[in-house]
């Protein structure tokens, strides 16, 4: 992660707590289904979710990015006046996912209060130029949720284009990164951006979202509970009357029900860092390493699949364990890339003889288990 100026400080920025009388506690709770669906399943959601006294916006899907276009891509527009009813029957805030200067105009027309960006659309300038260009001078909070990949100065790059329109009631979502190798989650947490963000500018607030990082039910807790834990300001959470009816991320949403036990059952005082960032910065940097050192581990035990996968294929056909040109292949291309990294010649011959070791170990267990 490349170090940058702390160029936000500069920035005009308001706490979460003066956006509106209602938002004042901490932390903030956001939920609602991922697409509104039925005018029923928004409102029965709704009502359901009032129920839960820490909710305090219902949001909700009307314009859906799709991986494919053969998806449900969201009702459009009339999902808005469905959510205005809900609002009005409620008395919650609500937000919704804008993805093009329309959406917007549309979303200040039916009075939504909390405009998202979401991850496909925060990882391109030119359409983040056009839709802060449609906020000149509205002062509307915007939730910025993280790039699809990890690039910490993209991330900035679209908080400050809508900061620099005057809109400076803003906070970002920490959704997790894409995974380029099967994960046990849907997007790989990266837990060190979001802190480097927040040691970066200490008054930004920072929510997760556990439904997208998780992409079942199964795993929202331990995730809410650790963003807690490492002093994030809210959580985003998805939830449906009737989840396995959803048309889109059924696997990940709750219902209210799952969700009330899921917020009676967090711990909400274990904050590592507070207001005083200063005395926690050790802290901070040693929840980046961990984080760090997971995805190493994670990477470990992924090549090492790929080794007994290896080590059966040689078994099959009769090859040698260990091939002389494709070791010294190995260490080459590794000391090489290490170093422009920065690593030490010394470190890197042991780091990779290391694992390499530990490779022929495998494959020798392949060769020797009986078929
Ligand atoms: C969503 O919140 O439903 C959504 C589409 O999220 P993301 O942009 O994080 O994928
Ligand atoms: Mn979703």
């Amino acid at each position: 992660m490349p170090k940058k100026n702390n160029h936000l400080a500069a920035l005009n920025l308001q706490a979460i707590s003066t956006w509106n009388p209602l938002l004042k506690d901490k932390p903030l709770i956001i939920s609602g289904p991922c697409s509104a669906e039925t005018e029923k399943q928004l409102l029965d959601t709704a009502l359901a979710l009032k129920k839960i006294d820490r909710v305090k916006v219902i949001r909700a899907g009307i314009w859906k990015p799709r991986t494919s276009p053969n998806s449900f891509e969201g009702v459009g527009n009339i999902g808005l006046q469905w959510l205005n009813t809900a609002k009005k029957e409620t008395g919650l805030l609500t937000t919704v996912e804008v993805t093009t200067p329309e959406d917007i105009e549309a979303c200040l027309q039916n009075e939504v209060d909390i405009l998202w960006i979401g991850a496909r659309s925060s990882s391109n300038p030119v359409y983040i130029r056009k839709l802060a260009d449609a906020l000149k001078g509205i002062d509307i909070p915007v939730l910025i949720k993280n790039p699809i990949h990890p690039d910490i100065d993209l991330w900035i790059g679209t908080l400050e284009r809508f900061n620099k329109v005057g809109v400076s009631k803003l906070a970002v979502v920490h959704r997790g990164f894409f995974p380029f190798e099967k994960t046990a989650l849907r997007n790989i947490p990266k837990w060190e951006i979001p802190l480097e963000l927040k040691r970066r500018f200490p008054n930004l607030p920072i929510i997760c979202d556990p439904s997208h990082i998780a992409g079942n039910v199964d795993s929202i807790f331990e995730i809410a509970q650790k963003a807690l834990y490492l002093g994030m300001d809210g959580l985003m959470i998805e939830s449906h009357i009737d989840p396995k009816s959803a048309l889109s991320d059924a696997k990940q949403q709750m219902s209210p029900q799952q969700l009330s036990l899921l917020l009676d059952s967090l711990t909400y005082s274990h904050f590592v860092f507070e207001s005083n960032l200063k005395h926690d910065k050790l802290e901070v940097f040693r929840e980046q390493l961990d984080s760090i050192d997971q995805q190493m581990i994670e990477l470990l035990s992924q090549r090492m699949e790929i080794v007994e996968q290896i080590g059966e294929y040689k078994k099959k056909n009769n090859l040698t364990i260990f091939q002389l040109r494709r070791w010294q292949k190995t260490i080459n291309l590794n000391t090489k890339i290490g170093r422009k990294m920065g690593l030490s010649r010394e470190f890197l011959v042991k780091l990779v003889s290391l694992i390499h070791m530990e490779s022929i170990l495998r494959q020798n267990d392949v060769m020797n288990r009986e078929d």
